[in-house]
Protein backbone atom coordinates (compact mmCIF):
# COMPACT_ATOMS: atom_id res chain seq x y z
CA UNK A 1 0.00 0.00 0.00
CA UNK A 2 1.38 3.70 -0.83
CA UNK A 3 1.12 5.92 1.76
CA UNK A 4 1.54 9.64 0.51
CA UNK A 5 2.81 12.63 2.87
CA UNK A 6 1.22 15.97 1.07
CA UNK A 7 2.74 19.41 0.90
CA UNK A 8 0.19 21.54 2.99
CA UNK A 9 -1.88 23.83 1.30
CA UNK A 10 -3.67 26.16 4.00
CA UNK A 11 -1.48 29.68 3.63
CA UNK A 12 0.94 29.60 6.32
CA UNK A 13 0.53 26.09 7.75
CA UNK A 14 4.14 25.26 8.26
CA UNK A 15 3.23 21.69 9.89
CA UNK A 16 4.01 18.20 7.65
CA UNK A 17 1.99 14.67 8.29
CA UNK A 18 5.05 12.58 8.44
CA UNK A 19 8.31 13.49 9.81
CA UNK A 20 11.63 11.45 8.45
CA UNK A 21 11.94 9.91 12.09
CA UNK A 22 8.62 7.85 11.45
CA UNK A 23 8.81 7.04 8.48
CA UNK A 24 10.87 3.55 9.25
CA UNK A 25 8.33 2.44 11.67
CA UNK A 26 5.74 2.51 8.57
CA UNK A 27 7.74 1.06 6.20
CA UNK A 28 8.59 -1.77 8.66
CA UNK A 29 4.77 -2.25 8.68
CA UNK A 30 5.20 -2.84 4.76
CA UNK A 31 4.25 0.59 3.74
CA UNK A 32 5.80 2.38 0.66
CA UNK A 33 5.73 6.24 1.86
CA UNK A 34 5.60 8.73 -1.10
CA UNK A 35 6.63 12.43 0.05
CA UNK A 36 5.36 15.26 -1.90
CA UNK A 37 8.60 17.51 -3.28
CA UNK A 38 9.12 20.05 -0.23
CA UNK A 39 6.55 18.61 1.68
CA UNK A 40 8.43 19.13 5.26
CA UNK A 41 10.82 22.43 4.44
CA UNK A 42 8.41 24.31 6.58
CA UNK A 43 9.35 22.30 9.15
CA UNK A 44 12.73 21.86 8.34
CA UNK A 45 12.84 18.66 6.64
CA UNK A 46 14.10 18.64 3.43
CA UNK A 47 13.45 15.87 0.94
CA UNK A 48 17.12 14.26 1.74
CA UNK A 49 16.26 13.55 4.95
CA UNK A 50 13.21 11.41 3.67
CA UNK A 51 14.87 10.11 1.43
CA UNK A 52 17.26 8.60 3.96
CA UNK A 53 14.94 7.35 5.67
CA UNK A 54 13.35 4.99 3.38
CA UNK A 55 10.50 7.18 1.73
CA UNK A 56 10.48 8.31 -2.02
CA UNK A 57 10.31 11.78 -3.19
CA UNK A 58 7.35 12.41 -6.07
CA UNK A 59 5.69 15.13 -8.01
CA UNK A 60 2.82 16.26 -7.10
CA UNK A 61 0.85 14.37 -9.69
CA UNK A 62 2.25 11.45 -9.27
CA UNK A 63 1.70 11.34 -5.78
CA UNK A 64 -2.42 11.97 -6.67
CA UNK A 65 -2.11 9.32 -9.50
CA UNK A 66 -0.64 6.68 -7.21
CA UNK A 67 -0.72 6.87 -4.01
CA UNK A 68 -3.68 4.44 -1.69
CA UNK A 69 -3.89 6.45 1.33
CA UNK A 70 -3.30 10.15 1.70
CA UNK A 71 -1.50 11.89 5.16
CA UNK A 72 -2.80 15.61 5.51
CA UNK A 73 -2.68 17.73 8.68
CA UNK A 74 -5.06 20.20 7.77
CA UNK A 75 -8.26 20.02 5.12
CA UNK A 76 -7.14 19.57 1.51
CA UNK A 77 -8.11 22.31 -0.81
CA UNK A 78 -10.00 22.60 -3.50
CA UNK A 79 -7.41 22.18 -5.50
CA UNK A 80 -6.04 18.88 -4.18
CA UNK A 81 -9.54 17.84 -3.20
CA UNK A 82 -10.28 17.97 -7.20
CA UNK A 83 -7.11 15.63 -7.76
CA UNK A 84 -8.38 12.72 -5.38
CA UNK A 85 -9.76 9.62 -7.06
CA UNK A 86 -12.02 7.29 -6.33
CA UNK A 87 -10.76 4.75 -3.51
CA UNK A 88 -8.15 6.80 -2.09
CA UNK A 89 -8.40 7.03 1.50
CA UNK A 90 -7.71 10.93 3.51
CA UNK A 91 -6.65 11.45 6.77
CA UNK A 92 -6.18 14.48 8.60
CA UNK A 93 -7.71 16.94 10.74
CA UNK A 94 -10.52 17.81 8.61
CA UNK A 95 -12.88 19.45 11.34
CA UNK A 96 -16.05 17.70 9.73
CA UNK A 97 -17.53 18.88 12.40
CA UNK A 98 -17.32 22.73 11.18
CA UNK A 99 -16.99 21.91 7.70
CA UNK A 100 -19.04 18.90 7.04
CA UNK A 101 -19.48 19.54 3.32
CA UNK A 102 -15.87 18.39 2.82
CA UNK A 103 -17.20 14.94 3.85
CA UNK A 104 -19.81 15.00 1.61
CA UNK A 105 -17.69 15.91 -1.38
CA UNK A 106 -15.27 12.82 -0.71
CA UNK A 107 -18.12 10.75 0.08
CA UNK A 108 -19.44 11.83 -3.56
CA UNK A 109 -15.99 11.18 -5.13
CA UNK A 110 -15.59 7.92 -3.41
CA UNK A 111 -12.84 8.64 -1.43
CA UNK A 112 -12.67 7.30 2.56
CA UNK A 113 -12.45 10.10 4.78
CA UNK A 114 -10.62 9.80 8.19
CA UNK A 115 -10.16 12.51 10.56
CA UNK A 116 -8.08 12.78 13.97
CA UNK A 117 -10.71 15.31 15.58
CA UNK A 118 -13.18 12.68 16.11
CA UNK A 119 -10.55 10.69 18.32
CA UNK A 120 -12.16 9.13 21.54
CA UNK A 121 -9.49 10.70 23.45
CA UNK A 122 -10.42 9.25 26.69
CA UNK A 123 -8.86 5.47 26.04
CA UNK A 124 -5.79 3.96 26.83
CA UNK A 125 -4.55 3.16 23.39
CA UNK A 126 -5.66 6.28 21.57
CA UNK A 127 -3.33 8.60 23.42
CA UNK A 128 -1.07 8.00 21.10
CA UNK A 129 -3.26 9.35 18.04
CA UNK A 130 -4.33 12.25 20.26
CA UNK A 131 -3.52 14.93 17.68
CA UNK A 132 -6.01 17.40 19.53
CA UNK A 133 -3.92 17.43 23.11
CA UNK A 134 -0.38 17.21 21.00
CA UNK A 135 -1.34 20.34 19.27
CA UNK A 136 -2.82 22.30 22.21
CA UNK A 137 0.12 21.56 23.77
CA UNK A 138 2.49 23.45 21.47
CA UNK A 139 -0.15 25.77 21.38
CA UNK A 140 -0.05 26.49 25.02
CA UNK A 141 3.38 26.28 25.10
CA UNK A 142 3.67 29.25 22.31
CA UNK A 143 0.93 31.29 24.00
CA UNK A 144 3.41 31.95 26.70
CA UNK A 145 5.91 32.78 24.63
CA UNK A 146 3.92 35.54 21.82
CA UNK A 147 2.61 37.01 25.72
CA UNK A 148 6.28 37.17 26.75
CA UNK A 149 7.78 38.68 23.22
CA UNK A 150 4.47 41.11 23.55
CA UNK A 151 5.19 42.00 27.28
CA UNK A 152 6.76 45.14 28.08
CA UNK A 153 8.59 44.10 31.18
CA UNK A 154 10.40 40.89 32.53
CA UNK A 155 8.41 37.53 33.76
CA UNK A 156 10.58 36.49 36.74
CA UNK A 157 12.38 38.57 39.44
CA UNK A 158 14.90 40.72 38.53
CA UNK A 159 17.58 42.01 41.37
CA UNK A 160 20.19 43.97 39.26
CA UNK A 161 22.04 46.55 39.86
CA UNK A 162 19.94 48.94 38.34
CA UNK A 163 16.67 47.94 40.34
CA UNK A 164 14.56 45.01 41.12
CA UNK A 165 11.84 43.89 38.96
CA UNK A 166 8.51 42.29 40.46
CA UNK A 167 7.78 39.32 38.49
CA UNK A 168 4.43 39.17 35.69
CA UNK A 169 1.81 38.14 37.11
CA UNK A 170 0.06 35.95 34.98
CA UNK A 171 -3.42 34.49 34.73
CA UNK A 172 -4.52 31.34 32.51
CA UNK A 173 -8.51 30.89 32.28
CA UNK A 174 -8.88 28.05 30.99
CA UNK A 175 -6.69 25.17 32.19
CA UNK A 176 -7.16 22.36 29.87
CA UNK A 177 -4.29 20.91 27.84
CA UNK A 178 -3.22 24.11 26.18
CA UNK A 179 -3.85 26.02 29.31
CA UNK A 180 -1.61 23.71 31.44
CA UNK A 181 1.28 24.03 28.95
CA UNK A 182 0.94 27.73 29.26
CA UNK A 183 0.93 27.82 32.64
CA UNK A 184 3.93 24.94 33.13
CA UNK A 185 6.22 27.63 30.65
CA UNK A 186 4.98 30.81 32.24
CA UNK A 187 6.45 28.94 35.99
CA UNK A 188 9.24 28.25 33.80
CA UNK A 189 9.87 31.97 32.79
CA UNK A 190 9.26 32.94 36.71
CA UNK A 191 6.18 34.12 36.55
CA UNK A 192 3.82 34.66 39.49
CA UNK A 193 1.30 32.16 37.54
CA UNK A 194 -2.61 31.60 38.64
CA UNK A 195 -5.41 29.68 36.96
CA UNK A 196 -8.94 29.21 36.62
CA UNK A 197 -11.43 26.68 35.13
CA UNK A 198 -15.18 25.87 35.35
CA UNK A 199 -14.01 21.98 36.03
CA UNK A 200 -13.19 21.52 39.71
CA UNK A 201 -11.45 18.43 38.56
CA UNK A 202 -8.76 21.04 37.50
CA UNK A 203 -7.67 22.37 40.38
CA UNK A 204 -5.22 19.52 41.91
CA UNK A 205 -3.49 20.13 38.03
CA UNK A 206 -2.73 23.79 38.26
CA UNK A 207 -1.61 23.16 41.90
CA UNK A 208 0.43 20.47 40.91
CA UNK A 209 2.11 22.73 38.25
CA UNK A 210 3.23 25.35 41.38
CA UNK A 211 0.47 28.10 40.51
CA UNK A 212 -2.37 29.01 42.90
CA UNK A 213 -6.09 28.14 41.19
CA UNK A 214 -8.72 30.66 41.38
CA UNK A 215 -12.00 29.69 42.94
CA UNK A 216 -15.23 31.68 41.78
CA UNK A 217 -18.70 31.67 43.70
CA UNK A 218 -20.29 32.03 40.67
CA UNK A 219 -19.88 28.43 39.06
CA UNK A 220 -19.21 25.30 41.28
CA UNK A 221 -19.25 22.76 38.68
CA UNK A 222 -19.05 23.31 35.34
CA UNK A 223 -17.80 19.62 34.56
CA UNK A 224 -19.61 18.49 31.11
CA UNK A 225 -19.44 14.94 29.78
CA UNK A 226 -16.36 13.05 28.85
CA UNK A 227 -13.85 15.40 30.83
CA UNK A 228 -14.87 17.94 28.88
CA UNK A 229 -16.60 21.79 30.45
CA UNK A 230 -20.14 21.84 30.15
CA UNK A 231 -22.18 24.95 28.50
CA UNK A 232 -22.60 27.77 31.05
CA UNK A 233 -26.53 29.50 31.84
CA UNK A 234 -26.39 32.99 30.68
CA UNK A 235 -27.26 33.89 34.59
CA UNK A 236 -23.61 32.11 35.70
CA UNK A 237 -22.17 33.23 32.48
CA UNK A 238 -22.34 36.87 33.63
CA UNK A 239 -21.72 36.00 37.31
CA UNK A 240 -18.92 34.19 36.00
CA UNK A 241 -17.79 37.33 33.73
CA UNK A 242 -18.38 39.61 36.71
CA UNK A 243 -16.47 38.26 39.17
CA UNK A 244 -13.75 37.52 36.82
CA UNK A 245 -13.24 41.05 36.26
CA UNK A 246 -11.19 41.54 39.45
CA UNK A 247 -8.83 38.63 39.31
CA UNK A 248 -8.50 40.03 35.50
CA UNK A 249 -7.75 43.70 36.88
CA UNK A 250 -4.91 42.54 39.05
CA UNK A 251 -3.12 40.46 36.16
CA UNK A 252 -0.38 41.73 33.98
CA UNK A 253 -0.75 38.63 31.34
CA UNK A 254 -4.02 37.08 30.61
CA UNK A 255 -4.04 33.79 28.36
CA UNK A 256 -7.41 32.24 27.80
CA UNK A 257 -8.05 28.51 26.19
CA UNK A 258 -11.75 28.28 26.83
CA UNK A 259 -14.07 25.84 24.80
CA UNK A 260 -16.93 24.22 25.03
CA UNK A 261 -17.59 21.24 22.59
CA UNK A 262 -19.56 22.10 20.13
CA UNK A 263 -20.58 25.57 21.13
CA UNK A 264 -18.51 28.61 20.52
CA UNK A 265 -16.32 29.49 22.59
CA UNK A 266 -17.81 31.05 26.24
CA UNK A 267 -16.75 35.06 26.65
CA UNK A 268 -14.66 35.31 29.49
CA UNK A 269 -12.77 38.77 29.28
CA UNK A 270 -15.60 41.44 28.59
CA UNK A 271 -14.79 45.15 27.64
CA UNK A 272 -15.40 45.95 31.45
CA UNK A 273 -12.15 43.52 31.78
CA UNK A 274 -10.25 44.70 29.37
CA UNK A 275 -10.86 48.47 30.71
CA UNK A 276 -9.92 47.37 34.20
CA UNK A 277 -6.67 46.03 33.08
CA UNK A 278 -3.47 48.46 33.68
CA UNK A 279 -1.28 50.25 30.66
CA UNK A 280 0.97 47.57 29.04
CA UNK A 281 -0.94 44.52 30.13
CA UNK A 282 -1.32 41.57 27.58
CA UNK A 283 -3.88 39.49 26.58
CA UNK A 284 -3.72 36.36 24.09
CA UNK A 285 -7.09 34.58 23.18
CA UNK A 286 -6.81 31.15 21.68
CA UNK A 287 -10.08 30.86 21.74
CA UNK A 288 -10.40 34.10 18.90
CA UNK A 289 -12.21 33.04 16.06
CA UNK A 290 -14.67 34.51 13.41
CA UNK A 291 -17.30 33.51 15.52
CA UNK A 292 -15.99 35.28 18.41
CA UNK A 293 -13.41 34.13 21.17
CA UNK A 294 -12.95 34.36 24.94
CA UNK A 295 -11.95 38.13 25.02
CA UNK A 296 -14.43 40.91 24.19
CA UNK A 297 -12.45 43.13 21.17
CA UNK A 298 -10.11 39.77 19.90
CA UNK A 299 -9.73 39.25 15.99
CA UNK A 300 -8.37 35.89 15.00
CA UNK A 301 -4.64 36.75 13.58
CA UNK A 302 -4.55 39.89 14.76
CA UNK A 303 -2.89 42.29 17.73
CA UNK A 304 -5.37 45.28 18.77
CA UNK A 305 -4.10 47.62 21.11
CA UNK A 306 -7.09 49.30 23.48
CA UNK A 307 -7.30 52.72 24.17
CA UNK A 308 -6.24 52.33 27.71
CA UNK A 309 -3.05 50.36 26.51
CA UNK A 310 -4.26 47.04 26.49
CA UNK A 311 -2.14 44.67 23.88
CA UNK A 312 -4.78 41.57 22.55
CA UNK A 313 -3.49 39.33 20.61
CA UNK A 314 -6.00 36.94 18.98
CA UNK A 315 -3.99 33.74 18.37
CA UNK A 316 -4.33 31.50 15.16
CA UNK A 317 -2.96 28.47 14.52
CA UNK A 318 -0.09 28.44 17.11
CA UNK A 319 0.83 24.66 16.51
CA UNK A 320 1.99 25.70 12.73
CA UNK A 321 4.39 28.71 14.55
CA UNK A 322 6.27 25.61 15.96
CA UNK A 323 6.64 23.78 12.85
CA UNK A 324 8.70 21.03 14.09
CA UNK A 325 7.79 20.04 17.31
CA UNK A 326 4.26 20.25 16.40
CA UNK A 327 5.01 17.98 13.27
CA UNK A 328 7.34 15.59 15.27
CA UNK A 329 4.04 15.11 17.64
CA UNK A 330 1.44 15.04 14.85
CA UNK A 331 3.46 12.84 13.12
CA UNK A 332 3.61 10.04 16.02
CA UNK A 333 -0.59 10.56 16.20
CA UNK A 334 -1.14 10.05 12.50
CA UNK A 335 1.24 6.88 12.45
CA UNK A 336 -0.28 5.32 15.27
CA UNK A 337 -3.43 5.88 13.90
CA UNK A 338 -2.73 4.60 11.07
CA UNK A 339 -1.09 1.58 12.23
CA UNK A 340 -3.70 0.39 14.38
CA UNK A 341 -6.31 0.51 10.89
CA UNK A 342 -3.55 -1.47 9.17
CA UNK A 343 -4.00 -5.48 8.78
CA UNK A 344 -1.24 -7.47 6.54
CA UNK A 345 0.06 -4.34 4.52
CA UNK A 346 -3.69 -3.10 3.72
CA UNK A 347 -5.95 -0.34 5.19
CA UNK A 348 -9.16 -2.37 6.98
CA UNK A 349 -12.35 -0.39 7.35
CA UNK A 350 -14.36 -1.69 10.68
CA UNK A 351 -16.95 0.52 11.33
CA UNK A 352 -17.66 -1.83 14.61
CA UNK A 353 -14.13 -0.75 16.43
CA UNK A 354 -14.77 2.17 18.77
CA UNK A 355 -11.64 3.96 17.57
CA UNK A 356 -12.80 3.69 13.80
CA UNK A 357 -16.53 4.73 14.73
CA UNK A 358 -15.10 8.48 16.11
CA UNK A 359 -12.73 9.34 13.04
CA UNK A 360 -13.92 7.59 9.73
CA UNK A 361 -16.25 9.92 8.47
CA UNK A 362 -16.94 9.03 4.78
CA UNK A 363 -16.44 5.32 3.36
CA UNK A 364 -17.91 3.19 0.45
CA UNK A 365 -19.38 6.56 -1.27
CA UNK A 366 -21.38 7.58 2.18
CA UNK A 367 -20.60 10.07 5.08
CA UNK A 368 -21.00 7.13 7.88
CA UNK A 369 -20.19 9.90 10.79
CA UNK A 370 -23.78 10.14 12.45
CA UNK A 371 -23.04 13.54 13.77
CA UNK A 372 -21.45 14.95 10.49
CA UNK A 373 -24.10 13.24 8.49
CA UNK A 374 -26.67 14.82 10.80
CA UNK A 375 -25.10 18.21 10.10
CA UNK A 376 -25.74 17.76 6.08
CA UNK A 377 -29.47 16.92 6.74
CA UNK A 378 -31.33 20.74 6.06
CA UNK A 379 -34.16 19.50 8.06
CA UNK A 380 -31.82 18.47 11.34
CA UNK A 381 -29.69 21.87 10.74
CA UNK A 382 -29.81 24.00 14.16
CA UNK A 383 -26.71 26.33 13.30
CA UNK A 384 -23.61 24.23 12.18
CA UNK A 385 -21.70 22.47 14.90
CA UNK A 386 -23.83 24.22 17.33
CA UNK A 387 -25.70 21.02 18.60
CA UNK A 388 -23.15 18.30 18.60
CA UNK A 389 -20.41 17.53 21.14
CA UNK A 390 -17.12 16.48 19.73
CA UNK A 391 -17.21 12.52 19.80
CA UNK A 392 -20.34 13.32 17.64
CA UNK A 393 -23.16 12.87 19.98
P1 LIG B 1 -10.95 22.22 25.65
O1 LIG B 1 -9.97 22.63 24.61
O2 LIG B 1 -12.28 21.72 25.24
O3 LIG B 1 -11.18 23.47 26.64
C1 LIG B 1 -10.11 24.13 27.28
C2 LIG B 1 -10.46 24.38 28.72
O4 LIG B 1 -11.45 25.41 28.81
C3 LIG B 1 -11.03 23.18 29.47
O5 LIG B 1 -10.23 22.89 30.58
C4 LIG B 1 -12.43 23.65 29.87
O6 LIG B 1 -12.85 23.09 31.11
C5 LIG B 1 -12.24 25.14 29.95
N1 LIG B 1 -13.49 25.93 29.92
C6 LIG B 1 -14.57 25.79 29.13
N2 LIG B 1 -15.50 26.72 29.42
C7 LIG B 1 -14.99 27.49 30.42
C8 LIG B 1 -15.46 28.61 31.14
N3 LIG B 1 -16.67 29.14 30.92
N4 LIG B 1 -14.66 29.14 32.09
C9 LIG B 1 -13.44 28.61 32.35
N5 LIG B 1 -12.94 27.55 31.69
C10 LIG B 1 -13.70 26.98 30.75
O7 LIG B 1 -10.34 21.13 26.62
P2 LIG B 1 -9.07 20.16 26.44
O8 LIG B 1 -7.86 20.90 26.86
O9 LIG B 1 -9.11 19.52 25.12
O10 LIG B 1 -9.39 19.05 27.54
C11 LIG B 1 -10.24 19.26 28.62
C12 LIG B 1 -10.20 18.09 29.57
O11 LIG B 1 -10.27 16.83 28.93
C13 LIG B 1 -8.95 18.05 30.41
O12 LIG B 1 -9.32 17.70 31.70
C14 LIG B 1 -8.15 16.96 29.83
O13 LIG B 1 -7.27 16.39 30.76
C15 LIG B 1 -9.25 16.01 29.42
N6 LIG B 1 -8.71 15.11 28.42
C16 LIG B 1 -8.49 13.85 28.80
C17 LIG B 1 -7.93 12.98 27.92
C18 LIG B 1 -7.67 11.60 28.37
O14 LIG B 1 -8.35 11.09 29.20
N7 LIG B 1 -6.67 11.01 27.86
C19 LIG B 1 -7.62 13.37 26.64
C20 LIG B 1 -7.89 14.67 26.26
C21 LIG B 1 -8.43 15.54 27.16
Amino acid sequence: MKVAVVKESAPGERRVAVVPETVPRLTQAGLEVLVEQGAGDGAWFPDSAYSKAGASIVKTDDLYATADVILTVTRPDETQVGRLLAGQTVIGMLSPLIEPALAATLAGKGVTAISLDGLPRTLTRTQAMDALSSQANVAGYKATLIAAGAYGRFFPLLITAAGTARPAKFLVLGTGIAGLQAIGTARRLGAQVSGYDVRPASKGEVESLGATFIELTAVSDGAGQGGYARELTAEERQAQQAELTAHIARHDVVITTAQVPGRRPPLLVTEDAVKAMAAGSVIVDMGASALGGNVAGSVPGETVVTENGVTIIGAQNLPSSVPTAASNAYSRNISALLLSMVTDGALVIDPADEVQAGVVVAHDGQVVHPAVAKLLRPADRTGGADDVDRAGN
